[in-house]
């Protein structure tokens, strides 16, 4: 039961104590599926935009419950960052990233990403977790790569550089995810010497007709182009917005022009399919 605060019962109306009761349920029923192991771990392809062959593989979680069907991760990540079931979430999103990362490597994927939220990177035992993850999976640190966004190094930007330093430093690779929106300096890109940039689906939406967009597509391009950082555009959805990427220089999207994040299973044909 929750706490009587200073303002005791009085402020919460109705709908308050039912979207909190909502939000109790969400986070019971999530802890039973973590428990239950009943959670799925899909993969989004991304292309490399000259040959159109698949490169690399975004991991993303994936709940189905059992009354209320698939539930979206904008809706449930946050409950889990909150409550700290990010941690046995995220460990076991990384392993099955790991283990199938292993599997089509002899298939030609480059790399699978992982998606970290901020919680966890501030957390203890992560590099742990991720030695132990590629070490069971036989999987150099090289084809494991680390999505995280500007945010964590809005709050925290001396841990943040320092975890993520060390993870370059043994081979694993960072990506800056959601990039462009998190109104932080640019000044960490100097500090922490990243792989990858993501460019926002919400900047790729309107190209090629978007003309502050086409703006912000070159100005990106041009910026990893001179840091030596590959791009990958989010939310790629048409073929004028890939000639449009690819033409400015962008190298790799992902996108349900692509394809949209699929189980491992039906990942079988992909690989051999683009090569
Ligand atoms: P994100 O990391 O930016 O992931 C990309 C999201 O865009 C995914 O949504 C994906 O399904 C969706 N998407 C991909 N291509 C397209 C497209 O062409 N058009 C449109 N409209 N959407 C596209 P999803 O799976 O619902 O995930 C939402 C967010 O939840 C992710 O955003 C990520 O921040 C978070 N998330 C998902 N899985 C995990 C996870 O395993 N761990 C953590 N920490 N966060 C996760
Ligand atoms: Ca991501
Ligand atoms: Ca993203
Ligand atoms: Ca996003």
């Amino acid at each position: 039961a929750k706490k009587k605060g200073r303002g005791g019962y009085r402020f919460y109306s109705p709908d308050m104590t039912r979207a909190a009761s909502r939000r109790v349920r969400v986070e019971a029923e999530l802890r039973r599926s973590l428990d239950e192991r009943t959670l799925a771990v899909h993969f989004q392809p991304q292309v490399k935009l000259s040959t159109g062959d698949v490169v690399g593989a975004e991991a993303l979680v994936r709940w189905r419950h059992p009354e209320w069907g698939w539930v979206s991760p904008g809706h449930f990540i946050p409950v889990a960052e909150r409550t700290g079931m990010i941690h046995p979430l995220g460990r076991e999103v990384l392993r099955a990233a790991c283990v199938h990362a292993s599997r089509w490597r002899s298939e030609g994927l480059q790399r699978v990403a992982v998606n970290l939220s901020p919680v966890q990177l501030e957390g203890e035992g992560l590099e742990e977790e991720l030695r132990e993850s590629l070490a069971e999976a036989d999987l150099p640190p090289e084809a494991l790569e680390l999505e995280v966004t500007e945010e964590v190094f809005l709050r925290d930007p001396d841990r943040a550089s320092r975890v993520l330093s060390r993870f370059r430093e043994q081979g694993i690779q960072v990506a800056i995810d959601d990039f462009g929106t998190g109104y932080s300096s640019l000044a960490y890109l100097k500090v922490l010497p990243v792989d990858r940039l993501k460019m926002d689906r919400s900047f790729v939406q309107s190209l090629p007709d978007d003309s502050q967009d086409v703006a912000i597509t070159q100005s990106v391009a041009t910026l990893a182009r001179e840091l030596g950082l590959e791009v990958v555009a989010e939310g790629v959805e048409t073929c004028a917005q890939a000639r449009f990427l690819r033409e400015t220089g962008v190298q790799q999207a992902q996108g349900f022009l692509y394809g949209a994040a699929l189980p491992p299973e039906r990942w079988e044909g992909i690989l051999n399919l683009s090569r």
